[in-house]
């Protein structure tokens, strides 16, 4: 068996291997069909008896090889591309959960992901139940039903910065009979592997990180195999059940350990259809090229900036878990020992205008909505990304009003910090 790649490897060869006389690079198979020679190889592919591409808004061969490297960066068994993080939260739980069914998740998560979940997903008739993290496992045990088909959490979340307790929600979820969804997002899987802790199906944004330079939306399931649909096969009918849109075929059945993945494939992708662009997966397995050696950068570079901050007197307050006596630290080193990510969050004493005024003072540092890529930027989450929430609910999502975001890039982190400290001397 060939020794299992490291990390630095996968990012840079990972995925597309080409044979001889092929294109060294990922080419962008801008095709929406492919071509076969009988009709009766088309069928076998409509019947799920034969692999093959027929039409991208399934499978593509740009997407497929992006989401290999993916798959193989995070130690699961296979991935695929979503048109965005959205896209690949939704069907993640879409895929395991329909009306009538219950979902707990962790409160302090991503804005639009909880959105996705208390509005939209509530209309089609899922019900979450919003937890705090760092409640004991009897305390969030109780959160659970009968009907209840998923936990989910963020590794990272975005942008309150809880690291969570890989181990302990892998405990609760498998003792209450039920998969744990991670997005792991923010420290990628080159500052934490979320199946070695348990995790059962990861997600991401590749917006973020993964893409790294801003330019392509994108997200990605990747299934960790390791959950026994078959176990709990009440709980999961689609899954361990004969599916009527593949003349009855089982997906536990025909597909073992890829059973979450093909469903969420062929079922999902084929009716729902966000799927990634080519153009876009190419983009983004530029943006992975990279990654491993961007993400220690950005880790440097915020340690750096965070502890800048925290000894500035006009500073009330740094959140960022790679400070010491930060609540989240011991969490951090044990599950990203290498570092965290390049975002935190902080105010300014003064409350919510002085935070305002700070950020219209910076010169390079940009605000966009945008976070976690190659160029220094920053955000106010209370009047942008979470400005549709109240102010109960900004809380629970640990995001204050003062909060500022910044998200530290790969510049020189002593052009970052100047560029701070000329913003903070405008403020006297
Ligand atoms: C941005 C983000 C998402 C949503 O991803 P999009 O690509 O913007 O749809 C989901 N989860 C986290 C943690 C994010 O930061």
């Amino acid at each position: 068996m060939k020794k299992k790649q490291n990390p630095e490897t996968i990012c840079v060869q990972g995925g597309w291997q080409p044979k001889k006389g092929e294109p060294r690079v990922l080419p962008i198979y801008q095709s929406t069909t492919f071509k076969y020679e009988t009709s009766e190889q088309m069928a076998k592919l409509f019947d799920l008896e034969e692999s093959g591409y027929f039409y991208t808004r399934l499978q593509n061969p740009t997407n497929d090889a992006v989401a290999a490297k993916i798959a193989a960066l995070e130690g699961g068994v296979g991935a695929m591309l979503t048109s965005s993080g959205q896209a690949a939260t939704f069907y993640a739980i879409f895929n395991i959960a329909g009306a009538g069914d219950h979902i707990v998740s962790a409160s302090a998560i991503y804005g639009g992901t909880f959105n996705l979940f208390a509005v939209t997903m509530k209309k089609l008739g899922i019900e979450f139940t919003f937890i705090n993290q760092d409640a004991s496992e009897e305390e969030i045990r109780k959160a659970f039903r009968p009907n209840t088909k998923a936990l989910f959490a963020e590794s990272i979340s975005n942008p309150a910065l809880n690291v969570l307790d890989i181990e302990k929600f892998a405990r609760i979820a498998h003792s209450e009979g039920v998969p744990l969804i991670v997005d792991n997002t923010f420290p990628t899987p080159i500052n934490c592997h979320p199946f070695e802790w348990g995790a059962d199906i990861i997600i991401h944004s590749t917006t973020k990180y993964m893409d790294g330079h801003a330019v392509s939306l994108g997200g990605a399931i990747v299934d960790g195999g390791k959950f026994d649909w078959d176990a709990h096969a009440d709980k999961f009918p689609g899954l361990t059940q004969p599916d009527d849109s593949y003349h009855g075929l089982t997906y536990t059945k025909a597909f073992g350990q890829s059973a979450f993945l093909t469903k969420a494939v062929v079922q999902l992708m084929r009716d729902l259809g966000s799927a990634q662009s080519p153009q876009n997966a190419f983009l983004l397995n530029i943006g992975l090229e990279t990654l491993h050696l961007r993400m220690p950068r950005h880790c440097e570079n915020a340690q750096k900036v965070a502890e800048y901050l925290q000894s500035r007197p006009e500073i009330a307050w740094v959140n960022y878990p790679g400070l010491k006596g930060n609540k989240y630290y011991d969490l951090a080193q044990k599950y990203m020992p290498h570092g965290t990510c390049g975002v935190m969050t902080f105010g300014l004493k003064g409350g919510r205008n002085q935070s305002v005024k700070f950020m219209d003072s910076l010169d390079f540092i940009s605000i966009v909505t945008h976070v976690a890529d190659a160029r220094t930027c920053v955000l106010h989450p209370a009047s942008h990304t979470h400005r549709q929430l109240s102010d109960e609910q900004l809380i629970a999502a640990g995001v204050a009003p003062d909060l500022i975001r910044l998200s530290v890039g790969i510049e020189n982190a002593g052009d970052i910090i100047a560029d701070i400290e000329q913003a903070l001397a405008k403020m006297k």
